[in-house]
């Protein structure tokens, strides 16, 4: 018998993405849990190619662990004239426990005589059962590196990465209008206009479990 909420675990101990994806999916018939709801778990490595292959291994492993349907995410600057790089290691682009700064400043002597500057942020997020396949959404935000830091909201490349239909780099506009062009945000909304089909996807996969 599965329950009348599906309970979906959003694994990540980041606050500000638990913010978001709760307000985004707090009007759906699904019981949100965060991983506080849980003992320890043990942590994962985040060593996968792409941020496709990270966000499925965060949630099929959580999922696993667990024993309810799980949702993660993983994300990064992706830059053209770097050959991609940092991509999925963008947290730790200066090395292992990198601060923003450290890896702002990486970033910045990289791409320094560099003409072509265009870079996007990606997002991807997945959901997965205990067992068998997941479900896959992304979003894309396009932009380009600056020359300097700008700016002092946001986190990560935010002072960076500028978004030329604003003007602005991410990090001088608030969190409102960042939500609405971010690659998260735009994952995030194509999960919402989906989340109907989602959970009826969640539904059949439960009731197909051992
Ligand atoms: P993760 O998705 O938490 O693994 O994030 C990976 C890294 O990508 C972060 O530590 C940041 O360096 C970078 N990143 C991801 N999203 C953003 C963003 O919206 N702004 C700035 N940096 C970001």
């Amino acid at each position: 018998m599965l329950p009348e909420r599906i309970p979906l675990v959003l694994a990540t101990r980041n606050k500000g993405k638990l913010y978001e994806f709760k307000s985004l999916l707090n009007y759906f018939d699904v019981e949100l849990k965060t991983l506080d709801d849980f003992g320890p778990i043990p942590s994962i490595e985040e060593d996968g190619e792409t941020f496709e292959d990270n966000a499925v291994k965060k949630a099929r492993f959580t999922a696993r662990v667990l024993g309810f349907p799980a949702l993660a995410d993983d994300s990064g600057l992706v830059v053209d004239a770097l050959g991609g790089e940092p991509g999925v290691r963008s947290a730790r682009f200066a090395g292992d426990g990198a601060s923003d700064g450290e890896n702002n400043a990486k970033l910045l002597l990289q791409m320094e005589g560099v003409e072509d500057r265009r870079a996007a942020f990606w997002c991807v997020i997945a959901i997965a059962v205990p067992r068998g396949p997941a479900l896959i959404y992304e979003g894309k935000c396009e932009g380009e590196i600056t020359r300097k830091p700008a700016g002092a909201s946001g986190f990560g490349y935010d002072p960076v990465f500028f978004y030329p239909p604003l003007g602005k780099t991410f990090a001088e506009i608030d969190s409102e209008e960042k939500n609405r062009v971010s690659h998260r945000g735009r994952a995030l909304q194509e999960l919402k206009s989906e989340f109907g089909k989602v959970l009826i996807w969640l539904r059949q996969r439960l009731l197909e479990e051992p």
